[in-house]
Parts: C-alpha cells; structure tokens; sequence
C-alpha cells in the first residue's frame, strides 16, 4: 500500500506507546522513507545530541512504495544522528520486514528515550507492545531471531534486531533484519542497542490497499519490470553474478582499494570474484555459491547465499557455519578481501557471516582491520595487543580473529570497534585512517574513479558509493559514459547521482533499479500509487530538497565544508601506482567549487538563503 498516514511513536523511557498521524504535507515534500523521516529527525532532535544517548531519537521507516507490487518494493531504512561520524545517518534495507511493517499498518516507527531494562518491540497488527528482552540480551542477531519466533510460535514473524557487537558499543553496528539483510552503514544498531532495545518483531496481515490509481499503478508497475527483465545488468548480471560481478571489472580499471587503499589492483581479485563463487572449490569440490536470492517483491534477485568448505580452518567444530547463509556482496568481499590483503573465499565468507551473525558492517569492519594491519605493519601495534595473532596483510587468521572478536566486543575487538579513525588516532597514526567524516570508504578508489572521490567528499553520512553512484556512469556507462579518469563534467554528475539517489530511497524502491530505471520510470509508478503528482521533474527537485535538508542538519551538528575532504594519501602522498590510473591522484580540488557553486552553496559549502527559499527549506 501506498502511504498508511500512520506513525507509531514508543518513549522508551516511559514505556508508552500512541499513535498519531503522518504528515501529510510533509510527505508530498518529502516523499516518504529516507526524506520523510529525517524531516522528523530534523524537527524533533539537537543536531548537537550525544548520538548515544536519551535524546536521539530512532526511526524505522518504509517509503510509500514498500509493500506494493512495484519490483523491489521491500525497502526501509532506519534513520538516525550517527555515532560513528556525528553526521546523520540512514541506512537502508531489503528483506521482508518492511513490507511487514506496511501490512501491520505503519509508515514508521519513531523510538525516543531510552528503556531501563533491555526490551524488544512486539507488533501484531494494532497489537504493539514492549517486552522484556532479558533473554535474548547477550545473544547474537541469528539466536534472537530463532528465539522470538520460537517464542511467539509464529514462522511469519519479521524479526529486526541488534547483536552483540551493538551491545558491546562497536560503533559501526547494524541492524540485521530476515537473518541476512541488515540496515548496515553509519552504526544504526549502535544507536538502537544504546536505548536497550534489542529487536523489533513485526507480523502484519492487513493486506495491500490505499493505491490512489489501481489500473494507473499497475501498468506502470508493469512497464517497470519488463524495462528491468530486459536490462543487461538488472535481467541478468546482478541475478547470476550479483555485485561481485564488479570484483574484476574495477580491478582491472585500476579502481580496486587494496592493503588499506595503498595499492589499486589486487593480485588474488580473481580468485575471490563472482566467477570464482560459480567454480568447485578444492575440499569438497562444490562451489561456493549455492542459490540467489530476492529480497520483497523484487524481480532481480541480487542476493548470494553460501557455504564453506567443511574442513576449512574457520569453521572446524563450528557445522552450524557450514550451513547456507548470505554471501558475499561486492562491498563485503572488497572491504574484507582485497583491502586487507586476502584471497581465500572461505575465509571472506566466514567473516561476512560472523558480520550478519552479530551484526556489524563488513565495509567499516575490513577497511578497519586494514587499518590495523598497517598499524601492525609499522610496529604502532603488537601481537602484545592482538592477543598474540601476527596482524599481516594476508592473513587469514587475523581477519576470522578479529571478526569473532568485535562481533562479541572481546580484547582488541573493542579497538577494532571504534572505527578506523579513532582506532588510527588512539595508536598515534591518524593519516592510516582511510575514512570520510570518520565513515571507511567503499570499493571504489577515488584515484581511479574521479567522480567518486567528489561523491565521498560531500556525502552527507560519510565516505559511501550509495549516496552518489557516479560509477554507473564512469565505469558502466549507465545512463551514458564518461571518463573516470576526468574531472570535468563530475561535479553535475555527482549532484545529480546524489539528488536521484535520495529520491529512490525515499520511495520503498532498491537503488540497483537504477542500472535500468531513470527518475521517468519510477515517476508514473509513485504517482500511481499516491497523491503528490509525481513527475520525474518535481522527483528530482524533493531529492535536492532531501540533500539540502541533511546538509542542514550536519552543518548544525558541527561539520562544516572543511569536511567534504579526502584523505590526504589519496590526494597528494601516494599516487596510484600500477594500471590504467597509473601516477594519479583524486583531484578533488578541481571538482569541489564547481561542485558547490552548482548546488548553490557559498565557497564555505554553506546552502544560501536563496538555495533554501527555492527548495522550501
Ligand atoms: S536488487 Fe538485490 S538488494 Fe535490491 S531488492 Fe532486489 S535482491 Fe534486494
């Protein structure tokens, strides 16, 4: 359904819960989802708040997509002020719970306070009620799921919940929701697990309705997939090979982040790729890939789920590892793979599902312990510190070490939880941090890809290739190709992946829709489904709306323009130094003030009055 124009608001602190209605005049500016909950956000919290304590607030939101027939239509995010990076955060999320969320009859869920006991939410339908979670605090996301629907005795329960590592202050902790689909960047659970809640459990039956055009909606809902079936990348790249199919693709352009972003090309890139996910493994001869995946209503079916080799060191005693869980993504593989040096897929995997297991971001998480791999490297670190284990890049006992211990925030897993740039900071070598207002990067390196270098820059939640994707343009040629190696033409680009970016995920919709779909073809299916008149014209001016607005809140919160930067070995102290980017940096400075005249900010990177009247701000 459409909109249900129904909030559910829970004080933590006071244990009440009341209704009221959605917005609507914000929800025809804001959209829904992304934009439309961090209006709340805006409106209610200090941008200056302890990110960890009482007053941030928590939003579980879908967007008024979610939950319909459009393809993909499955999403929510989660909305908060971040710990990680102080900036706010949204992340977002597949899976099943935000349709679930849709049929019990809730836009969004805005959790203030914070509980004295540990409890988790229960929704059924109108019924919705706090419960203690004393028996599930202390276990991991995939034991608390077991246990609540053990408990209520309901197989369709959605469950969206914190594990260890969140309890634990890992200050780059997601929120796993259906297992192994998680609200994963920017450390969303952390926030959750710091107001004692420790899951959310939907079950919703009431059924799809409220579209304002039934037959409007459907054609163009129609009209949609076929676009999406007949694409190269949404019809058939992404299902067979899924985001790993961009493993060799980016390392032979020279864009490959490797041993904590010091080199761009990775030898063992091929040997933990899609490809190499397809090919029978030594051991037991099966691949690793056992089936895709498809998260609600979604007719790509990116997803990979896995296994391990059953005599692999990582999982010896440990068979309920061996079982099929998420696969690795092409972030995940890159951040615990290359970055750190390592080729096993085995050993990738079980890390990744250490990650879904506990529920912390395998990009920050890797990216990370590539970080203390140089700390390491240099003698900043000791095996006296991590508990004996020699913490080389390449190896694979460090990385599945360091998974099990953030995952439970044991030892140095309590260093390797505060991120990059306070893990750097605390050993005395902050330069090693390769992060974006304190967020690690992504799979794409700046030097290699220009574009991407200004979207880290000015992301409004930290270094992240979903906020501006300017790599479907410089590498896949989508909507149409430019030079990655070119600095001209990047900062229109990077505004506009940004203002489309915020649009997508403000409706319910997945942004991989975008290798296929342009703002005109998710216009007539948001116009189907709710007033607004939509039009991929009034789309593209709420999502400059959005960017401004979260600009807004993190110029408040302390950044300043200062911020939008990159770290200094990728802009001046190490050029790229083998393939086609061969002795480059990222030339940020050439992009950033076009970049900012461009959206109307002042040399600072302050939005104007003027940009601010026009946009309704
Ligand atoms: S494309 Fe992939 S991530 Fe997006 S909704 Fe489909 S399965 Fe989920």
């Amino acid at each position: 359904m459409a909109w249900t124009r129904k909030i559910v608001r829970i004080n933590l602190t006071t244990g009440d819960v009341k209704h009221e209605p959605l917005n609507m005049e914000w929800a025809k500016k804001y959209i829904g989802q992304r934009g439309l909950a961090s209006k709340y956000l805006v409106d209610e919290i200090d941008p200056k708040c302890d990110a960890l304590g009482e007053d941030n607030i928590l939003i579980m939101t879908t967007g008024p997509l979610t939950g319909t027939m459009a393809s993909t239509g499955g999403r929510y995010s989660v909305v908060t002020k971040s710990p990680l990076t102080g900036a706010i955060a949204c992340s977002n999320s597949g899976g099943f719970i935000g349709n679930e969320m849709k049929n019990a009859g809730l836009d969004m869920i805005i959790f203030t306070g914070k509980a004295k006991k540990p409890v988790y939410l229960y929704i059924e339908d109108d019924q919705i009620e706090l419960l203690s979670a004393d028996e599930i605090w202390g276990r991991s996301c995939w034991a608390t799921d077991e246990w609540i629907h053990t408990t209520h005795q309901d197989p369709l329960i959605r469950v969206a919940c914190v594990g260890r590592s969140a309890e634990q202050g890992c200050l780059y902790s997601g929120i796993v929701n259906d297992l192994h689909r998680a609200a994963g960047r920017s450390g969303v659970g952390t926030v959750m697990a710091s107001k004692n809640l420790k899951a959310v459990a939907v079950r919703g039956t009431k059924g799809v309705g409220n579209i304002r055009d039934p037959l409007a909606f459907m054609q163009a809902v129609n009209a949609g997939k076929k676009v999406l079936a007949d694409n190269a990348v949404t019809g058939e790249g992404l299902p067979s090979m899924g985001t790993q199919v961009l493993m060799n693709i980016v390392n032979e352009i020279g864009a490959m982040p490797t041993n904590n972003m010091r080199d761009v090309q990775f030898a063992g890139a091929s040997k933990i790729s899609a490809e190499a996910m397809h090919e029978p493994r030594a051991g037991d001869g099966k691949p690793n890939l056992t089936t895709n995946a498809a998260c609600f209503g979604c007719t790509i079916a990116c997803g990979r789920i896995s296994t391990i080799e059953q005599g692999h060191f990582t999982i010896e005693n440990k068979p309920e590892y061996f079982g099929n869980s998420g696969g690795l993504e092409y972030e995940a593989a890159w951040a615990l793979g290359s970055d750190c040096g390592i080729d096993d897929l085995n050993t990738l995997t079980y890390a990744n599902f250490l990650c879904n297991e506990d529920g912390f971001d395998p990009i920050s998480f890797g990216a990370t312990v590539a970080a203390a791999m140089e700390l390491f490297e240099t003698g900043a670190i000791t095996t006296a510190e991590t508990h004996g284990v020699e913490f080389k890049f390449g190896s694979s006992e460090a990385l599945s070490k360091a998974a099990e211990w953030v995952a439970k925030g044991e030892g140095f897993g309590k260093d390797l939880g505060l991120g990059s740039k306070r893990l750097c900071e605390k050993y005395g070598h902050p330069e090693f941090s390769m992060t974006v207002k304190g967020q690690e990067f992504p799979a794409y390196d700046p030097r290699g890809v220009q574009g991407m270098g200004l979207a880290y820059a000015t992301s409004n939640r930290g270094a992240c290739h979903l906020r501006g994707y300017t790599v479907s343009s410089e590498i896949m040629g989508i909507p149409e190709k430019t030079d990655p190696l070119v600095t001209e033409g990047k900062a229109g680009l990077t505004k506009a992946f940004q203002d489309a970016a915020a649009v997508v995920d403000s409706t319910g919709l997945c942004l991989f829709t975008t290798f296929a779909w342009t703002l005109e073809d998710i216009a007539p299916q948001l116009a189907g489904a709710c007033e607004g008149g939509w039009t991929a014209e009034n789309l593209l001016e709420a999502g400059e709306r959005i960017w401004n607005m979260e600009r807004d809140f993190n110029m408040a919160a302390g950044l300043t323009g200062k911020d939008d930067t990159l770290p200094e070995r990728l802009t001046k102290d190490i050029a790229a130094n083998s393939g086609p980017a061969k002795g480059r940096f990222n030339e940020l400075d050439k992009m950033l003030p076009e970049y900012y005249a461009l959206r109307g900010w002042t040399e600072e990177g302050v939005p104007t009055p003027e940009t601010r009247q026009r946009l309704g701000l």
